[in-house]
């Protein structure tokens, strides 16, 4: 891994100048980066999956690590490296449901503008990708949204934040939740035409090519409507959206391409629908009962359950939400909790998803509350809703990955040979949840063995 020219410290820090060598008058960049090599210590590890380490370190080599283990037998072996030391050293975490689209609410309209003020919209998911990677979110699986575009210039190094493994659009049929139904449809469809994450197939042949076009756009996943929704105007979260047959030809197609499908369900006929049919993750899952949560662990699924959105929707007391959607939002939002409870008990298998969509500019009185980086609520909201600390945390890293299928990276563990992403915190959080919430305690942030964030020195880019 190449050092970054906009880090602010570590070992891989280095300016690009370094980096450039000058041969027949024009500069060259160097055939074969430095890796750089590093222990970091800490008092206790949590790998992410399996029991946490007292005094546990790991090595870094390049962008992979190399070695976990305890502190003590590391040392003496690798006592000529350069140290980090932290308290808490654990995975970087994942939010699995996001959206870069920078809306200033959920709403018909607020999209609209952020897909035909697109410069706008990429200018204000710039400092959120900032935001994620301050709060220890090392990567994310984004929903629908500008993401594989942000994700390029993450990865050329014009902005900093965490990985972004995108499903380019969200699809569902004419009339479902990804139609804008406000719009007249020739304007629905010129917006698509136009690069808008929003796009809508009915029957089989159609619901084949949209699945062909988010490939071709380089989507990792593909992210389909099981269910109404609750942003969008005319639909009910409750009716089951695309048919059988039409969610096994997509399921088909994506798999032929090594991706899995991501299913929005909210209603229990569309969550079981999408699991007969193959679909991987159900997102929302708010109606998910006793049976579906055993079709979930029978078909080996992963639930993300977004309830950080509920929440702040309920709290928003309908500034955030259109009146319509405030009003199903206030219907789904208990049978969600007791969807998540009932998932815990049985055993599924969560992800951590927020659905958060952006932040809300300063002079809005909800921006203290709607805005990226506080993700790590989604956690706290798992431990109420049943799961242990451990196991929240399992469900933000470890098992990132997962909602991927076989577009997964080897990340979200402290594993030898895994990804070099992970944080150092400044506080227990196996004592208190609560302390992975916004980027106070997270006092160390390592993307791809790059060191963006240490004590005295914030996350920048300029
Ligand atoms: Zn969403």
């Amino acid at each position: 891994m190449r050092g970054n020219p906009f880090l602010t410290s570590g070992p891989a820090a280095a300016s690009s100048m370094e980096d450039l060598s000058i041969e027949d008058g024009s500069w060259t960049k160097e055939e074969e980066p430095k890796k750089d090599k590093f222990i970091v210590e800490s008092e206790l590890l949590i790998p992410g999956k399996g029991d946490p380490i007292t005094n546990g370190s790991i090595v870094v080599e390049g962008n992979k690590i190399t070695k976990v283990g305890h502190s003590s037998s590391i040392a003496t072996e690798y006592s000529h490296l350069p140290k980090y030391n932290v308290k808490v050293l654990m995975p970087g975490m994942w939010d699995c449901h996001v959206h870069f689209i920078a809306v200033q609410a959920v709403a018909w309209d607020a999209i609209l503008q952020s897909q035909q003020k697109q410069a706008l919209t990429g200018a204000r998911c710039a400092p959120d990708l900032m935001r994620l990677l301050d709060a220890g979110f090392t990567s994310v699986r984004e929903m629908a949204g500008c993401g594989i575009q942000l994700d390029e210039a993450v990865e050329e190094g014009s902005l900093v934040g965490p990985k972004i493994y995108s499903s380019n659009s969200i699809i569902s049929p004419t009339g479902g939740h990804a139609d804008l139904h406000p719009l007249p449809k020739p304007w629905f469809d010129d917006l698509c035409a136009h690069g808008s994450p929003f796009q809508t197939a009915d029957g089989v042949p159609e619901c084949l090519k949209i699945v062909r076009m988010q490939l071709r756009a380089g989507a990792k996943v593909i992210k389909i409507c099981g269910s109404g929704g609750v942003g969008s105007e005319l639909d009910n979260p409750v009716d089951q959206q695309f048919s059988s047959e039409e969610m096994e030809a997509m399921v088909q197609e994506a798999a032929r391409a090594q991706r899995i499908i991501g299913a929005h369900c909210h209603g229990k006929a569309g969550i079981m629908a999408a699991l007969h049919a193959g679909v991987k993750t159900i997102e929302h899952g708010s109606y998910l009962d006793d049976e579906a949560a055993d079709l979930m662990i029978e078909k080996n699924a992963i639930l993300v359950t977004t309830r950080l959105i509920v929440e702040n929707g309920l709290k928003s007391n309908k500034d955030f939400f259109s009146s319509r959607g405030y009003a199903k939002l206030r219907e789904i939002a208990a049978h969600q909790f007791n969807a998540m409870q009932t998932a815990i008990r049985k055993g599924v298998t969560c992800a951590i998803g927020t659905d958060s969509t952006g932040t809300l500019p300063p002079g809005n009185p909800l921006s203290k509350l709607v805005r990226q980086g506080l993700n790590a609520m989604e956690l706290y909201y798992h431990v109420k809703a049943g799961m242990t600390p451990l196991q929240a945390i399992e469900a933000a890293t470890a098992n990132g990955p997962l909602t991927l299928g076989p577009q997964a990276p080897k990340a979200g563990q402290l594993k030898e040979g895994y990804d070099a992403d992970f944080i150092g915190v400044d506080a227990n959080p196996l004592e208190d949840i609560k302390i992975l919430i916004g980027p106070d305690h997270v006092s160390h942030v390592w993307k791809q063995g790059i060191c963006y964030k240490s004590p005295g020195k914030p996350i920048s880019f300029i």
